[in-house]
């Protein structure tokens, strides 16, 4: 373990961030590792828990303790090996992953918890700096062709360890940029693209195959992948978003879904050209974000940036306590408040209210709003036993209004469909360890689980090569 008594000595320090007025100018990552000595003295602070919680909150089951201790007594290198074994990609998951392993750090039942994601964040470029980080070795090729197709997290996280065992694997994105939400859903601010380059430059040196414009049931039959293909490894996401059919009037122009608006800006900061006539601009709008969650922060953070008058956004639900409830105890991940760094940046959030209606007349002018109050205590997911509260409507000015309301399941129309893959009940791809019903066809990510996290897709994307690894030896006999 670290310094014993180092979590009383200590106190928990954050990356730094850079002040709000500089980072709003500009799309560049605004949070910043802690000098080295720094992030040591961090490390110091964890326990070497005799069960480590963080490892058991953490979906890819990091090593925490271990590579703390190393990076503690200054072995970088071996916390770069122990952070590896479990995680094909800490640079992505040490800027935006929301750390479940931290609030599940023993620390954090009477202090704070160690700053795991800002270690592993350390580590990772550390080891890029030092040269550390080369393309992996594949010492022979099994002569097994394996297609994946979409190269998001779970899709490349396949790849690496597929292609590790010396299996041929050739990743298949139907879009002109790799990285699936990495690149086109997660603003610059919070993950420069570079990072996603430099991986996939690594990945093409170990042998792996990429193509871009690649839209599997649409450009390339699926026909044709079965053909050349021993295995096909779907990872296309969750990428069917959940709207407001229910409001009329929703047709109106200035109503966007996130991705439409993200995808936009992103590409104009890889310098594409969006053009005029389908830009999606905030600029001097009254901005409303409706919804929560990652992508409705990214939207304000966004909005912001492009110099919105004012941005505003609503969610359903009531607002969290500041302490834990009783029914959600340590170390589950916890419901309570929190302010993401883009809703610091500047927006107004409206907490318990329903949208009603939308005004305006070709052009969205203002939403109507429904205040509602929620019994006391916890609320489920899916919960809806509010109530309306009388005279309790009212306006609010809107002429972009982004809709950050989740995600249903996968896109089910072309490849899907054409398939015939059985689904579960909520519309994502029904598996078998990992197995769809064409037993040619796996599956993983957030086409599997719905929409999740980049860590969670990783670990999808390596159970399931584990799996085929296995099932490939068992053929073999
Ligand atoms: C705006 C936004 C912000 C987010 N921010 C965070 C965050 O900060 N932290 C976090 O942990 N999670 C975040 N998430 C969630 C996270 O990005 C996803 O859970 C994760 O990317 C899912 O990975 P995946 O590989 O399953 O799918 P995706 O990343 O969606 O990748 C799927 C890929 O498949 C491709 N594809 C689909 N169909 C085909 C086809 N037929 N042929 C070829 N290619 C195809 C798509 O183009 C895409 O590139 C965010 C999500 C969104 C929408
Ligand atoms: S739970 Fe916290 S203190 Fe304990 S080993 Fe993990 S990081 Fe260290």
């Amino acid at each position: 373990m670290g310094k014993p008594t180092g979590f009383i000595e200590y106190p928990r320090e954050e990356m730094e961030k850079a002040p709000v007025v500089e980072r709003i100018q500009n799309f560049n990552e605004f949070e910043k590792p802690q000098a080295e000595a720094r992030v040591k003295t961090q490390a110091a602070r964890c326990m070497g828990c005799g069960i480590p919680f963080c490892n058991w909150g953490c979906p890819v089951s990091n090593l925490i303790p271990e590579f703390n201790d190393f990076v503690y007594k200054g072995q970088w290198k071996s916390a770069y090996g122990t952070l590896m074994s479990t995680n094909n990609f800490p640079e992505f998951t040490g800027r935006v992953c929301p750390a479940p392993c931290e609030p599940a750090c023993t620390a954090s039942l009477v202090e704070k918890p160690i700053s795991i994601k800002q270690i592993e964040l350390s580590i990772i470029e550390k080891a890029f700096r030092e040269g550390w980080v080369k393309p992996n070795k594949v010492p022979y090729r099994t002569g097994m062709k394996i297609a994946v197709v979409g190269s998001g997290p779970a899709g490349l996280s396949a790849a690496q360890q597929l292609n590790l065992v010396g299996h041929s694997v050739t990743v298949f994105e139907k879009s002109d940029r790799l990285g699936g939400l990495l690149r086109y859903g997660i603003p610059d601010f919070k993950l420069e693209k570079w990072v996603i380059d430099r991986r996939i430059s690594l990945m093409e040196a170990e042998g792996i195959t990429f193509k871009t414009n690649a839209h599997i049931g649409e450009n390339i039959s699926i026909d044709e992948l079965k053909q050349s293909f021993d295995f096909i490894c779907l990872c296309c996401g969750s990428e069917k978003p959940r709207g407001i059919s229910h409001l009329e009037g929703n047709d109106k122009k200035g109503i966007h879904f996130a991705m439409e608006f993200l995808t936009q800006q992103n590409q104009e900061n890889h310098g594409d050209q969006v053009h005029p006539k389908v830009k999606i601009n905030a600029k001097d709008k009254h901005v409303v974000v409706l919804g929560g969650g990652d992508t409705g922060s990214d939207c304000i953070g966004t909005s912001i940036r492009q110099g919105a008058k004012s941005v505003t956004q609503i969610q359903i639900h009531k607002e969290l306590p500041t302490e834990r409830y009783d029914s959600n105890p340590w170390p589950l991940w916890p419901k309570v408040q929190t302010t993401s760094s883009s809703q610091a940046e500047g927006c107004e959030r409206i907490f318990s209210v329903l949208t009603t209606g939308i005004k305006g007349t070709d052009k969205i002018e203002a939403l109507e709003l429904q205040k509602i109050q929620w019994p006391d205590g916890e609320i489920k997911s899916g919960q809806r036993n509010y109530e309306v509260i009388k005279d309790g409507n009212y306006d609010i000015p809107c002429d972009l209004l982004l809709i950050s309301l989740g995600f249903e399941h996968a896109i089910h129309e072309g490849l899907v469909d054409q398939l015939g893959l059985e689904k579960d009940a909520r519309g994502n791809i029904k598996v078998n360890n990992f197995r769809t019903s064409d037993p040619q066809i796996w599956a993983a990510g957030d086409m599997v689980e719905g929409a999740n996290l980049i860590v969670t897709a990783i670990n999808s994307g390596r159970q399931m090569a584990s799996t085929i690894k296995k099932f490939i030896i068992s053929q073999q006999g």
